[in-house]
């Protein structure tokens, strides 16, 4: 079986055959530009940084934030439940073990706060999504950094041998950010339990939607250290409702929410309606996860015939190296008014570029050639 009809079968949760991709292309801002042309100073451009879905929010999320709009005068208390109750029956844990907030980046600070209340050091790979670590840096930890491996995976055997006995966090973004490597499930499960109880492991499951392995959600209750942080920013194309959760054992998640201003209050009424609906489009998850993998196919054929090495993607971007490519690439991109986003590692040159539709990766490629 295929990827694609893989991937399909597993966001649907069903067998459900015979399914089109009705028209996301439609959906989709054209190459990002309908989206931002009300935005003053932001033009035309073609936003391929921030690993946005190009195609959501989805249709049922988009009809119910229209529909409850005039919700928007009342506090949010009452769907504070409904998403919970969906969120821990999706990951097979109770509500008890589900926190919610505005976006997984809320989550990891709530981690991060949480850990450093006992001085010391976290573990991290190089690089990583690590817009978050500020957090951990100002309250005085130290930053331990682990190189990925040469094909750009994340090196778990090293970032074991890493723990130390003042290390208070681990951080593995499965699959990585910005490399696209995914970690095989028994080497995670592994890592997990060798990792000393008293070390907070976090994974984080941002792009996991885009392949067909499953969540670390059901180990939370075996390892009282492990904590999952999810989100709707990207395949479920809801980044700017900032909506996003982390799931752990009830003694974490009360910790967690100790350290909340409003535990579970934090997402605005219409994102909760928003994150809602698209818990119950299936649809739109698989096809966004089809259209992703032929536009991601497409580009990293296109790449490599410019010379660009690419990593194989298991997530919504390319990790590519610009070294042996003849232009200068950032200016390729400034010109045709196209967002990147920079070197992760100066050795090799390598950068990311976010897959977006059909559409704006020929852009992307007609820039480049
Ligand atoms: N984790 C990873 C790996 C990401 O790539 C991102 C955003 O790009 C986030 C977390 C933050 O997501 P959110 O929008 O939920 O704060």
């Amino acid at each position: 079986m295929g990827i694609d009809r893989r991937i399909l079968l597993k966001q649907i949760g069903l067998g459900m055959a015979g399914i089109g991709f009705g028209n996301l292309e439609a959906l989709a801002s054209p190459a990002g530009i309908a989206s931002t042309t009300n935005i003053p100073g932001v033009g035309e451009r073609i936003f391929l940084n921030a690993n946005e879905n190009p195609y959501g929010p989805s249709p049922l999320a988009r009809q119910a934030i229209t529909e409850k709009l005039t919700m928007s005068n009342r506090y949010n208390w009452e769907l504070s439940s409904q998403l919970m109750a969906m969120l821990a029956k999706k990951n097979d844990v109770k509500e008890e073990n589900v926190l919610i907030g505005a976006g997984s980046t809320e989550m990891l600070d709530m981690v991060s706060r949480l850990a450093a209340q006992q001085k010391g050091s976290y573990i991290i790979a190089d690089p990583t999504y690590n817009y978050w670590t500020a957090t951990l840096d100002n309250l005085g930890m130290k930053k331990v950094k682990v190189p990925l491996t040469a094909n750009k995976e994340l090196d778990l055997p090293a970032m074991l041998a890493a723990v130390g006995k003042d290390t208070r966090l681990l951080y593995i973004c499965n699959p990585n950010n910005p490399s696209g490597t995914m970690c095989a499930r028994e080497s995670l499960v592994e890592l997990v339990n060798r990792v000393p109880q008293q070390v907070m492991i976090v994974v984080d499951e941002a792009y996991i939607d885009f392949t067909t392995q499953p969540s670390l959600s059901n180990m939370i209750n075996e390892f009282p250290n492990l904590v999952i942080v999810k989100t709707f920013s990207k395949i479920y194309g809801l980044a700017g409702a900032r909506v996003g959760y982390a799931l752990a054992t009830k003694k974490t998640i009360d910790q967690l929410s100790a350290l909340q201003s409003s535990p579970n209050g934090g997402v605005s009424v219409l994102s909760r309606i928003a994150a809602i609906a698209s818990l119950n489009d299936y649809k739109f998850v698989a096809d966004c996860a089809v259209l992703n993998h032929a536009a991601k196919k497409y580009t990293i054929e296109e790449l490599t015939k410019l010379n660009c090495r690419c990593i194989p993607s298991n997530t919504s971007f390319i990790y590519f190296s610009v070294e042996n490519y003849k232009g200068d690439y950032f200016k390729r991109l400034k010109d045709h008014n196209i967002e990147g986003t920079r070197f992760y590692e100066e050795a090799g040159k390598w950068t990311r570029i976010t897959v977006g539709t059909m559409t704006e990766m020929k852009q992307f490629v007609r820039a480049l050639q």
